[in-house]
């Protein structure tokens, strides 16, 4: 079920330099949700919609949250909105994150790619058994940290070096499964990325050198975000004359991970 509303800011909160939290309380939005879901925003001044991943959504108080980072017109103007501010909302879209208990998850987040991921890894919310892997530049883009810590083992990697692992990442991963041998373990890893794009490309090539499956959370460009517009198109890798592309926001936003073509 999609709902298309006006909802009302409960609060918006600084989350890095960056990036900001808004929330709301709508209890039919958050009882339809789960992890790996979007929704999408109608601002009066803009004429295309912008999509953002569902942070989390609590089903009992019917708490929704979304985080985002600046990086345009629109985000410059939600950052701006104030508690008690409305807005139009349709949700929740796209398809969900699977959790399978009978494996080990391996979480991958890079830079903004972090809310789909915090979801899962709350609603799973086994600190022993969930590996999140949480990338950024630098300290300042490492979002969520300290929530993630709560629900799910958390390892960090930095391009600077400046908080954790010394590096991607991917590298953080291989890492990983060396350290904790988790290729000899009886359960097979599966893992759950989302980030830019040559983070996912890297990703891709190390989850085929070990064969471990998994799946990726596509952020591609999208206005209507319900398969009208046909914008956000994204090529798929095994392309048959009568099937080339994919759209990110009907048939994602999650995919096999080697389904799209990176
Ligand atoms: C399914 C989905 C979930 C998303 N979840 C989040 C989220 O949880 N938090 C978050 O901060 N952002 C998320 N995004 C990206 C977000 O939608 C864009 O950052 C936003 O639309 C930018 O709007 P703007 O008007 O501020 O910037 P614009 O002026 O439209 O763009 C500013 C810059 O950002 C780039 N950009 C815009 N949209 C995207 C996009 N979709 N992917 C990659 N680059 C883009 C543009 O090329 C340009 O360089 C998501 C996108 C999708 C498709």
């Amino acid at each position: 079920m999609k709902y298309s509303r006006l909802v009302t800011i409960q609060k918006i909160t600084k989350e890095a330099i960056d990036a900001f939290i808004i929330e709301f309380i709508d209890k039919d939005i958050a009882l339809a949700s789960s992890a790996g879901m979007f929704i999408s925003i109608g601002l009066e001044s803009k004429m295309f919609r912008r999509p953002f991943a569902i942070l989390d959504a609590c089903k009992d108080t019917g708490l929704v949250r979304f985080l985002f980072r600046v990086v345009g017109a629109s985000t410059a103007e939600l950052s701006k909105l104030k508690a008690k501010d409305s807005i139009n909302i349709m949700a929740p879209l796209g398809n969900s994150f699977i959790y399978n208990d009978n494996t080990i998850p391996i979480l991958i987040a890079g830079g903004v790619g972090v809310p789909p991921i915090h979801y899962f890894a709350k609603s799973i919310n086994n600190k022993e058994k969930t590996y999140v892997l949480l990338g950024g530049s630098n300290s300042d883009s490492l979002y969520m940290k300290d929530e993630l810590k709560n629900v799910s083992n958390l390892h960090i990697a930095t391009d600077d070096g400046s908080v954790g692992f010394n590096g991607n990442v991917v590298m953080l991963l291989e890492d990983i499964l060396k350290k904790d041998k988790i290729m000899e373990s009886d359960k097979k890893a599966i893992i759950y990325a989302c980030g830019p794009l040559p983070m996912l490309k890297g990703l891709r090539n190390a989850m085929d050198n070990y064969g471990i499956k998994g799946y990726f959370s596509f952020e591609a460009m999208m206005s209507c975000a319900i398969g009208l517009c046909q914008g956000c198109a994204l090529p798929i890798e095994k392309k048959s004359k009568d099937n080339m592309y994919s759209l990110c926001c009907r048939d994602g936003s999650i995919f096999e991970y080697d389904y799209i073509e990176l």
